[in-house]
């Protein structure tokens, strides 16, 4: 299958991804797309999955094959949820851990950040923290062996096929970790300013409604954190967010974009 357009930010939990790709598709106009907002939608076009917790009971070797076999099969999904995004020439950011230097032929602008172990675990706990996942907590020391194996993994395969690597320290300087990043993926073309902007920050925004209520509907929670949307106001380089649930944002939205500033 021929992939659409991406670049992509890899690795593993703690390094910072989602932030630095949103900041990055925010300050250089590009379609972000991060996969955990489709992790509800992907279950239902995936074979029924085995629990995590199963094949970590198998050890983290056998856990991080797992792992690996299930972002195979992602993979040729985030190239359908890209491609139904219509983007022509702009490749959308993509962010996940589920693409290592090995499948990344069609990838060319891509950079895997890779924290350091301490790092790690500290996503990690705040993550259970967030969702409140006592069998998570259990099983959270086979999760970071799974990491580290997964890390080491993309290390040794960036390092055969030439790939980018972007390592964390345990206090990183965020700026010099963003540059190294920047300058990975190279130059890409922008959407354009105004309605195509505006378009796909929209599409964004309702991924990300989409997925806090499927989330809600799965946990049966009585309601949502807020989530950052993204301003729809379509000027370039807008990078201001507005805090709601999805409820809130159909509402502040009406029939129209969000405009999560008083002007532009
Ligand atoms: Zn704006």
């Amino acid at each position: 299958m021929k992939w659409p357009g991406m670049a992509w930010i890899g690795g593993a939990p703690g390094a910072g991804k989602s932030t630095i790709a949103r900041d990055l598709a925010r300050r250089g106009d590009l379609p972000l797309h991060p996969i955990d907002l489709w992790t509800y939608a992907h279950l239902d076009r995936l074979p029924p999955l085995r629990p995590l917790a199963e094949d970590l009971a198998a050890g983290p070797q056998y856990a991080a094959d797992a792992f690996v076999d299930i972002a195979r099969l992602r993979l040729d999904l985030v190239a359908e949820d890209v491609r139904e995004r219509d983007l022509g020439d702009v490749p959308a950011l993509v962010e996940g851990p589920q693409l290592l230097p090995s499948m990344a032929d069609s990838v060319p602008a891509a950079v895997w950040l890779l924290p350091d172990a301490e790092q790690t675990r500290r996503a990690r706990e705040e993550r259970l923290a967030r969702v409140e996942d006592p069998e998570g907590r259990a099983r959270l020391e086979s999760l970071l062996a799974r990491d580290a194996i997964l890390a080491e993994r993309v290390r040794r395969e960036a390092a055969s096929y030439g790939r980018v690597v972007v390592e964390v320290p345990a206090a990183p300087d965020w700026a010099d970790v963003v540059q190294r990043v920047v300058d990975g993926l190279g130059s890409l073309p922008r959407l354009q300013a105004g309605d195509e902007l505006r378009r796909q920050r929209q599409y964004e925004n309702l991924a990300g409604c989409r997925q806090g209520r499927l989330w809600q509907a799965d946990r049966g929670l009585a309601e949502v954190p807020p989530y950052p949307f993204a301003c729809e106001c379509g000027t370039s380089g807008c990078a201001v967010t507005w805090m709601g649930t999805p409820g809130e944002y159909d509402v502040r939205r009406g029939e129209g974009w969000l405009t999560a500033h008083p002007a532009c």
